[in-house]
């Protein structure tokens, strides 16, 4: 049934007269306007299928003369029912308007890709510093050997597909926001090949693939961030009937170091100095993402300082130079004194002059901003 009793070439906002090319042109402006994901019409949704319907009728000869004649009516009396258009056609009409497949499918597609395979691996904050390699195991379908992906006994006879006629794909009506939709689907009983072996070839039982174990040497580069993919290209499951393999998408997990704390490309850590240490000023090992690292910390250094190592942070990405390592100065202080200990704090104490202890003003802003 029509959906709509407004005049198509009104619709299209085309004269009675308009040719072939005039009527695709005007389709293609308004199905560019009204898309309901494009338009911020509130009635983008009804006027596209409106527009579409439109389009169906014009644009083939017999019902537009049907309609030309009797109106809706007549083609209510055709037999005509919206949205049985030929989608494969409409499909390719968007994508030479579009630049995409308007309703991102396979239609038309005998040759199925082969689906993908998510992989995952586990790698340490120091290996996605540096980068590094890993080998990854997984199960994937390739074609059968036996049979060369056709799923016929090498020798027997193969013929055509009786549900489907050698097309390898149905079509089958299916309700959307635009009306009714003829979708195409593969064929169940020849799996989208056309075509059925009179004997099954006895390794793979007819499904033309076979899984092996493969191992993959995935390169992780260096700056990889915790659950981000690596996309192999090729490696998955082999398609059906010789379509393109599928691709692997390994999942990388960084195992978080108990010794820094990463954030986006940059790295932190804290060193404990003694109280002595950090009056005295001393050089102490810390660890860096390549291994330990001397510092030299001045006399008088303050908790809640920060020691940046410029560029020795974590690597870009794909990109160039690197993050920085940030360390934060921690202070201990004495939690038990001997008599002796205490009596020379105490004499400390008795020489401490103005100077001794002056206020450093910006450690409050240095404490705000080190684990910025
Ligand atoms: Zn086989
Ligand atoms: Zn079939």
């Amino acid at each position: 049934m029509a959906t709509t009793e407004r005049d198509y070439y009104e619709l299209l906002g085309v004269a009675r007269d308009a040719g072939e090319v005039e009527i695709k042109r005007a389709f293609r402006k308004l199905a560019r306007e009204l898309h309901p994901d494009v338009s911020d019409r509130p009635d983008a949704q009804d006027r596209f299928r409106e527009v579409v319907e439109a389009y169906e009728v014009l644009s083939k000869s017999e019902t537009r003369e049907l309609y030309d004649r009797y109106g809706h009516a007549g083609l209510r009396g055709g037999g005509f029912t919206p949205g049985h258009f030929d989608l494969g056609n409409l499909s390719d009409l968007f994508s030479a308007f579009f630049g995409d497949d308007l309703f991102g499918g396979s239609v038309g597609r005998t040759h199925a890709r082969g689906a993908d395979i998510a992989a995952e691996v586990e790698i340490e904050l120091v290996e996605a510093a540096r980068g590094t390699t890993r080998q990854v195991p997984f199960h994937v379908t390739v074609p059968c050997a036996h049979c060369g992906g056709d799923g016929a006994e090498p020798g027997s006879e193969i013929q055509t597909c009786t549900t489907c006629g050698g097309a390898g794909r149905l079509q089958q009506v299916s309700r959307s926001v635009f009306g009714e939709f003829v979708r195409t689907q593969v064929c169940p009983t020849c799996r989208g090949a056309g075509r059925i072996p009179e004997q099954l070839c006895t390794e793979c039982e007819g499904a033309g693939r076979a899984i092996e174990e493969r191992v993959l040497d995935v390169a992780i580069p260096p700056g990889i961030h915790d659950g981000q993919r690596i996309r192999l290209t090729g490696e998955g499951h082999a398609g059906a009937e010789g379509g393109r393999a599928g691709d692997v998408y390994v999942l990388v997990r960084v195992r978080p170091d108990p010794r820094f704390v990463r954030e986006g490309n940059d790295v932190f850590s804290t060193v404990d100095l003694t109280m002595t240490q950090a009056a005295l000023g001393a050089t102490v090992t810390v660890a860096a993402l390549e291994g330990d690292e001397e510092i030299t910390l001045e006399p008088g250094t303050q908790p809640g300082q920060v020691v940046v190592l410029r560029g020795r942070g974590m690597p870009v990405l794909q990109g160039f130079g690197r993050g920085d390592h940030r360390v934060l100065v921690n202070v201990l202080m004495p939690r038990h004194l001997d008599d002796e200990q205490r009596r020379l704090l105490d004499e400390f104490d008795r020489r401490v002059g103005e100077d001794t202890y002056r206020a450093d003003e910006g450690f409050f802003q240095k404490l705000k901003s080190a684990f910025r």
